[in-house]
């Protein structure tokens, strides 16, 4: 065996050729001039062997992945051929994309050490500076998703996300069917949400989603029913759950205000005990509860109205759905807690489309899920620097589009 093909095979270095190499000790970096293995040049659309028109003399330089500490790269200049259907072109390239300056399968690499681990340690692992990598990460997933049709959606969920501090937010479009993420474009505002809508989908695409989800906001729920006419709209339980429980927390904080040393001292940690499900409270809890009951009216009246509500997420039909609303919220006017009264401002608002959870069962649940990951990515980087990074990360991770996977297969070695 020859040394150049000892040096192939050790570096599994598969359709090409080692016609020499260098090693430069100082930069610790070995520099192997190769060849596309088999001869003769090929048509990157056709993959046809095509006569050489041109020898360039430039030499193009692709990293590869690092071995023992020691970075690889391939040396080689491309030829331009002329293809029969494709005219004159540059010849292919069998271990890296057209535009890449680094192989295959350091791009996979890429991929899958910023799933598993901070950019940080993934580019210390690999050698490159942290600008570098989320360089080739943005690059790679860009092109990967470049000219990506969504596909039918029936299902949407709509949410913003914080990614820094400061509050920065990016819009997020899940498909809550297949609980993936569509879509991700910084800002929270109806501009971007019109981007989405215009932009990715077609008018077809539009009319055939049937049902979405989103959060209280006017800017949702206006996207949604200009751009999507046979779209039902679910207020997400999450969110309307939540405004209940802050509605009940403003009263306990009122109460709070109001008491003295004493009352106050009987009201500590009480916060966490009305926020849990009655089914989750320890007897401990119940009897703090029961304390409430008499010396605080008020907050132990908020507490009630709160636990009472969650019946509705459980009803079957719509008629005695919409018969609880009403007599729950006629119950809670009658209760004169100001912020509980506010609750039933916005409930009464939304009525319709908070019934219609009845019929679809649909929540933002999956939504939330994603969520929880997409915060994961978010601690885990320790705040974005750049809106891009972030969104790269998220579709990266939770994307509908399986970007390692789109790496060719036989570069897929770890
Ligand atoms: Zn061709």
């Amino acid at each position: 065996m020859t040394t150049n093909n000892l040096i192939r095979k050790l570096l599994q270095l598969k359709d090409l050729r080692v016609v020499s190499f260098v090693f430069r000790s100082r930069a610790r970096e070995l520099h192997l001039f190769v060849k596309p293995y088999k001869n003769g040049c090929r048509c990157p659309q056709c993959e046809r062997r095509c006569k050489i028109k041109r020898i360039s003399r430039e030499l193009r330089s692709w990293r590869d992945v690092c071995v023992c500490g020691r970075i690889v790269r391939l040396l080689y200049s491309p030829k331009e051929i002329e293809c029969p259907t494709h005219g004159r072109i540059q010849e292919k390239i069998p271990w890296a994309d057209k535009q890449a300056r680094i192989t295959y399968r350091l791009e996979y690499l890429v991929l899958v050490y910023a799933q598993m681990m901070t950019q940080k340690s993934a580019a210390r692992l690999l050698r490159m500076s942290n600008s570098t990598f989320s360089d080739i990460l943005h690059r790679t997933i860009t092109r990967v998703r470049d000219g990506h049709r969504i596909r039918s959606l029936t299902a949407i969920g709509i949410d913003e996300v914080s990614y820094c501090k400061g509050h920065k937010y990016v819009t997020v479009v899940y498909d809550l069917e297949r609980s993936q993420v569509v879509w991700v474009g910084p800002g929270k505002k109806r501009k971007t949400i019109d981007r989405f809508f215009n932009e990715i989908l077609s008018d077809y695409q539009k009319k055939k989603i049937e049902w979405a989800c989103c959060d209280m906001s006017e800017t949702y729920i206006g996207a949604i029913k200009d751009h999507c006419p046979n779209a039902k709209l679910v207020l997400d339980r999450f969110h309307i759950v939540k405004a209940l429980s802050n509605a009940m927390d403003e009263v306990r904080k009122q109460e709070w205000r109001k008491a003295t040393g004493a009352e106050k001292k009987a009201l500590k940690g009480l916060r966490w005990i009305l926020f849990k499900h009655p089914v989750n409270r320890t007897p401990e809890d119940k009897r703090i509860l029961a304390v409430i009951r008499k010396s605080n009216r008020r907050i132990f009246r908020a507490s009630v109205l709160k636990d009472e509500f969650d019946l509705f997420w459980h009803y079957k039909s719509e008629w005695a759905a919409r018969r609880f609303l009403k007599t729950w919220c006629t119950t809670a006017l009658k209760s004169r807690l100001q912020p509980i009264r506010g609750f039933v401002a916005t409930l009464r608002k939304h009525t319709e489309n908070i019934i219609t959870f009845i019929q679809s069962r649909l929540t933002n649940a999956t939504a939330e899920g994603l969520n929880r990951i997409i915060r994961i990515i978010k601690n885990r980087a320790s705040g974005f620097r750049t809106v891009d990074a972030f969104i790269d990360l998220i579709y990266l991770t939770i994307g509908d589009v399986d970007i390692p996977a789109q790496i060719p297969a036989r570069f897929r070695t770890t």
